[in-house]
């Protein structure tokens, strides 16, 4: 069966490539996760037939509803702020954490996971802009918090996470993406840790992070379509 989602996944995948090559970079070192934030199982089953099984959620509520309605074999992380009373029922759920904002949060899902005996893959989410008021570690908070976010022995560092302010036109974002990289650089060889992973770019942007180090770009609208605005942030 061929869907409307069938066709924007088979788009995104062209861009991923184009952008990888562009980048001197194989396809396959991006990863595409599917954001199906505000999104009915039947809608994610499209992208499921056209072979999708990675898939994204920004809420822990929604995800536990939605993932038991969907194949077993589908992999999910979260993408959204994670409040410290819904970590127990988050670890069972998702195979990374994307939004590891606080050096509390941190601290937190570390007690958890051993009480539970899991050992959970995380990024850290940096607020590289600077942003007032958004969620992320501002990167000098960062550098000084990151020897004990090591010593928590829980925690497998995937790699850093942003997400760059709203912009008018996607090439705004390269600076931020760029400044992510050089940040996980520096931390890199500061730590000796190579945070190898680099969760950054959206539907508007995701070819623009790409070029700019991605490992793993989260798209939603460019994949289901525009949610409404009611839906999800
Ligand atoms: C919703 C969301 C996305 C996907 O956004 P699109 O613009 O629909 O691709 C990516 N990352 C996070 C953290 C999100 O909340």
């Amino acid at each position: 069966m061929h869907s409307a989602v069938a066709e924007n996944l088979a788009r995104v995948h062209s861009e991923i490539a184009a952008a990888a090559r562009r980048s001197g970079r194989n396809e396959d070192e991006v990863e595409l996760l599917a954001v199906a934030k505000g999104w009915q199982p039947e809608k994610v089953l499209e992208a499921v037939d056209a072979g999708q099984t990675l898939f994204g959620e920004n809420r822990v509520q929604e995800a536990s509803q939605k993932i038991p309605l969907l194949p077993g074999r589908l992999t999910w992380d979260l993408i959204g702020h994670l409040q410290t009373n819904k970590i127990r029922r988050a670890l069972p759920l998702f195979r990374q954490i994307h939004s590891i904002d606080s050096l509390e949060l941190a601290r937190q899902i570390d007690r958890i996971a051993a009480e539970e005996g899991v050992f959970p893959e995380v990024y850290l989410q940096v607020n590289i802009a600077g942003e007032i008021g958004k969620f992320g570690f501002d990167p000098e908070e960062l550098r000084r918090d990151f020897e004990e976010i090591l010593a928590l022995e829980r925690l497998q560092l995937a790699g850093l996470m942003n997400i760059p302010p709203l912009a008018a036109n996607p090439e705004d974002s390269r600076v931020h993406y760029a400044g992510l990289r050089e940040f996980r650089d520096a931390l890199a060889q500061e730590s000796g840790v190579p945070l190898s992973g680099l969760s950054m770019g959206m539907s508007e942007d995701y070819a623009i992070a790409i070029e700019e180090g991605s490992t793993i770009v989260r798209v939603g609208s460019a994949i289901f379509g525009a949610r409404r605005k009611t839906e999800a942030g």
